[in-house]
């Protein structure tokens, strides 16, 4: 039987490994893809992680992997299919093995939602993005498209309106579904066009984003593409174990405990405000603090 079982090697698990081995804990990190970085590694650059004021997403991966590796951290490569929780303790069934541990850090991050039109996967990282307050600075005094109605929508483009010369709100309603006073400083920006009725039909670009064209027949001369259509939790591990608030994340404070005691969530997966590589890792760390804890309770 493990101490402690580490499920996903994003900058979460990868961070949590650190400290479990710091803590000399009997811990293994289990990741289905044979590369650890989770999401970072489908960023071209980030600009935001102190320390770093540009790093390749996929040199910052082998690094944090690196550095989880020295410090003696043992890794398997498999995907986790079920956990389940009995006399207190918890079996990950995996696709090859199965394993017995005291707790568990539940650290799968999200998948965040695609368009799937024309254009999307071939300029993803070139004009393409999903997160604006990752790359929102390559794209200063640009024109730029949000894609999206809800609250997230809204903030990326309150957000872009700052750095870039005009944002277009593209959303396939009428009307936004974001929070009223997110709608009333939207409508009051004269940087935002909001574009109702719109379904995005084709992104267009060689090489990098130049138009996207809308199924009204308008076309929009942007540089970037951001599609804010929502994100979904890997957390289908956690039901029935962990509670879930209504968007489906995990409800953990910044302690990582969740309602299951010896079950923690760490980085994107868990109820939080900002979604980011510095908070991941700081989840990593608190998660590893509350597995002590817990240990030294019983
Ligand atoms: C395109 C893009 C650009 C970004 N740019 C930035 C940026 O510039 N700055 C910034 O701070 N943030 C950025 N982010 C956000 C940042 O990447 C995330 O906040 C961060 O990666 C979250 O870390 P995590 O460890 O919680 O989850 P993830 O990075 O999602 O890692 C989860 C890991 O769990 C593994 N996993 C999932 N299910 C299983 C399973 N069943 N069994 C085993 N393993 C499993 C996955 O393969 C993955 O390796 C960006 C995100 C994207 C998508």
């Amino acid at each position: 039987m493990k101490d402690l079982i580490i499920i996903g090697s994003g900058p979460a698990g990868l961070s949590a490994a650190v400290y479990a081995s710091n803590a000399c804990m009997d811990f293994l990190i289990i990741e289905k893809y044979p590369m650890s970085g989770g999401q970072i590694l489908n960023t071209d650059e980030v600009n935001n992680y102190l320390g770093f004021d540009s790093i390749g997403g996929f040199e910052m991966a082998e690094a944090f992997r690196k550095h989880a590796e020295k410090s003696g951290a043992k890794f398997v490569n498999d995907e986790v299919m079920e956990i389940t929780k009995a006399d207190g303790s918890y079996t990950v069934k995996c696709y090859s093995n199965s394993y017995e541990a005291k707790s568990v850090i539940l650290a799968t991050g999200v998948v965040r939602r695609h368009l799937n039109v024309k254009g999307e996967a071939e300029l993803a990282g070139k004009g393409v993005s999903y997160c604006a307050t990752c790359d929102g600075n390559f794209f200063r005094n640009k024109a730029v498209a949000v894609v999206g109605g809800g609250d997230v929508a809204c903030e990326d483009a309150l957000y872009l309106a700052n750095i870039c010369e005009k944002v277009y709100l593209v959303h396939r309603r009428d009307e936004l579904r974001g929070a009223k006073y997110l709608q009333n400083k939207v409508f009051a920006n004269d940087k935002i066009t909001f574009v109702p009725n719109s379904n995005v039909k084709e992104i267009i670009g060689d090489g990098k984003v130049e138009k996207l064209l809308l199924d009204t027949g308008e076309s929009l001369e942007v540089s970037g593409v951001f599609i804010a259509v929502g994100v979904k939790g890997e957390t289908k591990l956690a039901q029935g174990i962990a509670d879930l608030d209504e968007q489906g994340y995990i409800i953990a404070d910044e302690s990582c405990e969740t309602s299951s005691e010896g079950f923690f969530a760490a980085g994107d997966i868990r109820t939080k405000p900002l979604r980011q590589i510095s908070t991941a890792v700081s989840d990593g760390a608190n998660a590893v603090k509350s597995v002590e804890n817990y240990f030294n309770k019983g």
